[in-house]
């Protein structure tokens, strides 16, 4: 098999504390990797690079891995320019704007609701994320929450059933009627084409009782949990994801100390979406709290036509790094190992031997410049299963 190496690049991000400066990023100066296959076989000081048939002279550019979006609503047709438009005039976000999108979503052919969401992904894919979950939710049908999983399948494994993310507008005076739906017929209509089951359990959507019958009858089809917890206000969201050991828990923007402790003593992610509260003006979640507790914190873009409309990690790192307390490293290892831990991923979201070999150039020296330079496209390069797959920038 050829093997390629990208060498002269200025600083490598591993994400190995046992590679480099020894920090969580592993960081390498003056570095290589080498490329066979759709893997990284190896990485390292430029000088001790093993010969290949091909180079790639990155030309003293950073190298990180392919940003790990763990979280985004892609499976939608229609906009909410109005909402947002009103929102920023002084309007609070609330949970009914979703009603809106499940409209234009039901209405949507098959192709329509695919060539969207490849929109979306090839834009993501310009910004730097080489993988990607995405859910339903805009269906709340039977038949419209399975095809919005057949069409996310078509281009991501990383598929969430979320029947279960509004109470459907057809059971607005019946919602344990609704529940019933989304635990049976639903789910066994959608389970064959996802990975994972998510509740939306937040006051006005589904209540702890609700959320724990909804992801405990996806674990009994084989889904594996994950939960839209404590975004709007406090609740039981969190506890439940660690309890149920949800891969995730996302959002965490309302946490009490008990919760922040059950995240820190588990091995749920606490995913932090900031976009969101960028999008509705909503206060930051604290993420300095969480990692001096312990957790293990994620970040993610949450795109979607209501709450976050973007689909830049770069932006979210910006966000998370000027308005979160997170350091750049931090923000940089959120948005790549640690979408990877929230999605239970060992194979991406790190640059060492046998990982996806999922990179981006940067058209910068240093990772930290994501933060620094925040919303310059500094995408020079972006590599995906040993195939380079853009320059969007002139590369
Ligand atoms: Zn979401």
């Amino acid at each position: 098999m050829t093997t390629t190496a990208i060498t002269h690049i200025s600083a490598l991000v591993t994400n190995d504390p046992s590679l480099g400066d020894a920090s969580p990023l592993g960081l390498i100066q003056d570095a290589a990797v080498v490329i066979e296959g759709d893997r990284v076989v190896w990485t390292g000081e430029s000088s001790k690079a093993p010969a290949t048939d091909n180079a790639v002279d990155a030309g003293g550019r950073a190298v990180i891995p392919g940003f790990v979006d763990s979280h985004s609503h892609l499976v939608f047709a229609g906009d909410r320019t109005q909402e947002f438009n009103a929102r920023m005039s002084g309007r609070p976000y609330s949970a009914g704007g979703i009603r809106t999108t499940v409209a234009a979503t039901r209405a949507a052919t098959d192709e329509e609701l695919s060539a969207n969401v490849a929109r979306y992904l090839a834009e993501a894919l310009r910004q730097g994320t080489t993988t990607f979950e995405t859910k339903s939710g805009y269906g709340l049908t039977v038949e419209d929450e399975a095809r919005a999983l057949r069409v996310a399948a078509r281009h991501t494994d990383e598929v969430t059933f979320l029947g279960a993310h509004i109470v459907s507008p057809d059971y607005a005076d019946d919602p344990a009627g609704y529940v019933d739906l989304v635990t049976g017929p639903m789910l066994d209509a959608c389970a064959p084409h996802a990975r994972w089951v998510d509740v939306f359990c937040e006051r006005g959507a589904f209540d702890g009782d609700q959320a724990r019958a909804i992801l405990t009858a996806g674990r009994a089809r084989g889904l594996h949990p994950r939960v839209h917890a404590n975004q709007l206000g406090h609740g039981p969201g969190v506890q439940l994801a660690v309890e149920l050991d949800a891969a995730s828990a996302d959002h965490c923007t309302h946490l009490t100390d008990a919760d922040v402790d059950a995240l820190a003593h588990s091995a749920t992610v606490a995913t932090l979406l900031p976009g969101a509260e960028f999008s509705t003006r909503a206060p930051w979640p604290d993420a300095r709290r969480l990692l001096d507790a312990g957790a293990t914190v994620a970040l993610s873009t949450d795109c979607n036509p209501g709450s976050s409309f973007t689909s830049s990690l770069p932006f979210c790192i910006a966000l998370a790094v000027r308005d979160m307390g997170m350091t750049p490293d931090e923000a940089l290892w959120s948005a790549t190992a640690g979408g990877a831990a929230a999605l239970r991923r060992d194979d991406v979201g790190r640059l060492t031997p046998g990982a996806r070999a999922d990179l981006v150039v940067l058209d910068a020296p240093s990772h930290v410049h994501l933060a620094y330079r925040p919303g310059v496209p500094l995408v020079h390069q972006v590599w995906r299963a040993g195939e380079r797959v853009a320059a969007p920038y002139g590369g």
